[in-house]
């Protein structure tokens, strides 16, 4: 909650007027708690892991001809059905886990030092925060990944995300409850390592969100945002490491793709791409698709 009764009092207490943007904070937040807004990220993730994903199956299903040339396993096709399966399924670990965690980890929030009052964060402070965001949960999250695919915690555990092996964007939320509170403590990482304000927090949130479904899509659209983003990883690399399956020592980061090539785990992903570039310059493969590939020595 603001500590300031009146708009008058918040731009003596910081010394200038409010610009637009603070204005539309403070009249959304003067009457509600610190903790009414930091469980704003409950229907924020639960709006996004439902639209995005349907955002782009409804794409699929409007402009198949424009879709088939980006679909990066093209002969794979996830039915409608098990679009629906998915999403209860990803909707039942939400409410019955994800909701009740969220809604006791204020505290951490608070401990952290999230701030919610004015004056808002800079453009330049949210943006450099959120860089070292993604940073440090992509470095985290990778060496989390390699952990899920020991033996034991792959088949007790992450097999569960791994059942599409050409995934769509509902299956981005796909996993065992306790892969996906492990891989949520990232995200909580990056903000108690560097933490900034609430708006900041919230778009993180939101677009950790949007890159996770990103990477899921099946498709390697030439629009979508990682595309700007400099050693960025996207669909068509995560995609990849779905497609191997268990046996998947390839292709661990989420975000960016230098921690692949630092620690060696992207040789396979690499050799397949010289090999199809190679079979698709003399002809002897007329997609760049892994599926009709499977006669491919990938390791
Ligand atoms: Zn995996
Ligand atoms: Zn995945």
């Amino acid at each position: 909650m603001l500590p300031y009764a009146s708009m008058q009092e918040a731009e003596i207490a910081i010394g200038r007027p409010l610009t637009s943007i603070e204005t539309l904070w403070f009249n959304y937040t003067a009457d509600k708690s610190d903790y009414i807004l930091y469980c704003h990220n409950i229907p924020l993730i639960f709006l996004l892991s439902t639209l995005v994903p349907l955002f782009y199956l409804l794409i699929e299903l409007m402009f198949p001809c424009y879709v088939a040339s980006y679909k990066v396993q093209p002969k794979i096709k996830v039915s409608l059905y098990d679009n629906f399966k998915c999403y209860l399924v990803v909707m039942r670990t939400f409410f019955l886990i994800v909701v009740p965690v969220l809604l006791v980890s204020y505290p951490s929030i608070k401990m952290i030092g999230i701030r919610t009052s004015l004056p808002l964060p800079s453009s330049m402070e949210i943006i450099s925060q959120l860089i070292i965001y993604f940073v440090i949960e992509d470095y985290t999250n990778y060496w989390i990944h390699r952990a899920f695919h020991f033996k034991w915690v792959y088949e007790n555990i992450h097999k569960v995300h791994h059942e599409f092996t050409a995934p769509m964007g509902f299956a981005t939320q796909h996993a065992h409850w306790v892969e996906i509170l492990v891989f949520g403590i990232p995200s909580f990482l990056g903000p108690a390592i560097v933490p900034g304000h609430m708006l900041t927090f919230l778009l993180w949130i939101a677009l950790r969100e949007i890159e996770s479904v990103e990477n899921h899509t099946g498709y390697d659209f030439p629009w979508t945002f990682k595309k700007y983003i400099p050693l960025s990883a996207g669909a068509e690399y995560h995609d990849y490491h779905h497609y191997v399956g268990g046996q998947s020592q390839s292709n661990f980061a989420p975000i960016f793709t230098y921690c692949d090539y630092i620690y060696g785990t992207d040789k396979g992903y690499r050799y397949r791409k010289r090999l199809l570039q190679k079979q698709l310059k003399d002809g002897s493969k007329s997609d760049g698709s892994y599926a009709s590939g499977q006669d491919i020595k990938w390791e």
